[in-house]
């Protein structure tokens, strides 16, 4: 399948949900490309080649982004790491907290599982503001590794991502973008 395949198939699977969770929400749903296995094969040939040989570890944030990051992580023969949020692991574990539209939270990963020094990809199935994404990006950086990467199936532009993971200076990839 070629990319602009995978887009225009993806495109037709996806299902958006206008108003949920609540008012002015497009939920874009990622669950019919499950049912599709050549599909989410073609998915993940994506994901894993632009991460070929590029990285030494996945992490992956809850829960949509540990449908696509293990098997990013399988097929270029590198550890996965679950990014989980608060309360979800046993210690030892290291947090980073952000903020949310009210209050705040926090996301928490198993102490020892990264190594400084690794290049990582940081992988979720939609990036909308960022801010979670950036909380992974500092957990991943608090010990000793690099942000080498960042993919998504989805972005949603004009939410103010930007500016948040230029920072770390890491490579981007969306299969998808929507305004
Ligand atoms: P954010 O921190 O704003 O970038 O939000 C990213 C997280 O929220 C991802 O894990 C997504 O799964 C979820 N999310 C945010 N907006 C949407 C949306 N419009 N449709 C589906 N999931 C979303």
């Amino acid at each position: 399948m070629t990319s602009t395949e995978l887009r225009a198939s993806l495109e037709r699977t996806i299902e958006n949900i206008a108003d949920f969770p609540k008012p002015g929400i497009q939920f874009k749903d990622i669950t019919p490309i499950f049912l599709d296995p050549k599909l989410y094969e073609a998915v993940i040939d994506d994901l894993a080649s632009f991460s070929k040989g590029k990285i030494d570890a996945v992490c992956g944030i809850e829960s949509r982004g540990y449908l696509f990051g293990i098997a990013i992580a399988v097929k270029l023969e590198v550890p996965f790491i679950l990014i989980r949020k608060k309360g979800k692991l046993p210690p030892p574990f290291v947090a980073q907290s952000y903020d949310l539209e009210y209050g705040s939270s926090e996301i928490e990963m198993r102490e020892g599982q990264l190594k400084p020094g690794m290049r990582v990809l940081v992988h979720d199935d939609l990036l909308a503001t960022g801010g979670t994404t950036e909380a992974a990006g500092k957990l991943v950086e608090k010990q000793g590794a690099k942000v080498a990467q960042f993919s998504f199936l989805i972005k949603l532009r004009g939410l103010g991502s930007e500016t948040k993971l230029d920072l770390f200076g890491a490579e981007q990839h969306s299969i998808l973008e929507y305004d």
